[in-house]
């Protein structure tokens, strides 16, 4: 098991040479660099996330582990290569971007793919395997872990490509979960370097769900959580390539929410509220999500703004607050 392991890591850990080597270095690597360049990401960037290119070929890897003697069915365990029903063992990837994924002392443990323009599925990564527990891995932790501690805040994205993104226009505190659910032990991990977390998910609604899926995950393992809004439709990754570092640092990262304003806005949406019934409805469901809170400084503020934003007096809505408060408890 300990040599296995040690196998695996110096399998991947070649193999991620390789692919950097196709990337940057041979005729094979030629259109997936303009895809990186057109998503602009500098030569820098790709070298410092040592990101590769797969050939399309059934066997290239295959091949190269080979020559250089790695057990090919351990190889098919580590998720570098698969196995078809007849047994025949065949490339992972093929004709994909990858981008290495490191636990957290740095090591490649594993990669995730990503298919050049319109190829499906869009991303491949590897499978689970005795190095790699999707559960337990942020993508970019060993970079970030530093920074996450010294500026005693996390920022966390939905995708990989977001985080590099990012780091190169300046931003180091920065991690992802790795196309699934942010779950009990990654909050934890995070909370053991910093206690606030600033959640900056797709600007779409599987964002916002996730997001407030997110936020009870990372309070429940004692973290401080604020949401940094992006404009519909968008993901951080365009938001930097459309409008640079300095409107992301300003209008994204310092415009973060906390959570009971996040909550009034997702309550709020797109809701139309014509009638004085809908309003009421609307501002009784808003002290709901206030009463919530366990500072009565905190909710005086929101009550004054819901006032505020419905025209009302603040006595009208201190009154239904009470009314609300009451049946909560
Ligand atoms: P891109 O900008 O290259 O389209 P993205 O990061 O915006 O990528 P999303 O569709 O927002 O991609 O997905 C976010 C993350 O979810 C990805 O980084 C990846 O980890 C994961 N993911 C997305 N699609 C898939 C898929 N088909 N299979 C596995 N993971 C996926
Ligand atoms: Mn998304
Ligand atoms: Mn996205
Ligand atoms: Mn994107």
């Amino acid at each position: 098991e300990r040599s296995a392991k040690q196998k695996m890591l110096e399998a991947y850990s070649q193999v991620a040479q390789m692919y950097h080597y196709v990337l940057t270095s041979t005729p094979y690597g030629t259109e997936a660099v303009k895809y990186l360049q057109k998503r602009g990401f500098s030569q820098q960037t790709i070298k410092e996330f040592q990101l590769g290119f797969a050939p399309d070929s059934w066997d290239f890897i295959t091949q190269f582990l080979k020559r250089r003697q790695f057990d090919l069915e351990q190889m098919v365990e580590a998720g570098l290569l698969a196995k078809n029903e007849g047994g025949r063992i065949f490339d992972r990837f093929r004709g994909r971007v990858m981008f290495p994924i490191h636990n957290s002392q740095g090591e490649v443990i594993a990669f995730g793919g990503r298919a050049l323009d319109g190829g499906h599925p869009k991303y491949l990564n590897s499978p689970e395997s005795i190095l790699f527990n999707k559960s337990a891995t942020l993508f970019n932790l060993h970079r970030a872990r530093a920074s996450i501690r010294r500026r005693k805040q996390a920022i966390l994205f939905e995708g990989y490509v977001d985080v590099i993104s990012a780091w190169q226009a300046g931003f180091s505190q920065v991690v992802a979960t790795l196309g699934t659910a942010l779950n009990e032990q990654q909050a934890r991990i995070i909370r053991r370097n910093a206690e606030q977390v600033t959640i900056c998910y797709d600007g779409d609604s599987a964002g916002q769900e996730a997001t407030a899926k997110a936020i009870q995950v990372l309070h429940q393992a004692g973290c401080t959580v604020r949401i940094a809004p992006l404009p519909q439709g968008m993901d951080p990754d365009d938001y930097l390539k459309q409008h640079g570092a300095e409107a992301f640092s300003q209008q994204v990262l310092l415009q973060a929410m906390p959570v009971t304003a996040f909550r009034l806005k997702h309550l709020r949406g797109n809701r139309v509220l014509n009638d004085e019934t809908d309003q009421a409805r609307f501002i009784q469901e808003a002290l709901l999500i206030i009463s919530e809170l366990d500072s009565p400084v905190e909710r005086d503020l929101y009550e004054r703004q819901l006032a505020e934003d419905f025209g009302l007096s603040l006595d009208a809505i201190k009154s239904e607050a009470r009314k609300v408060y009451k049946q909560q408890k």
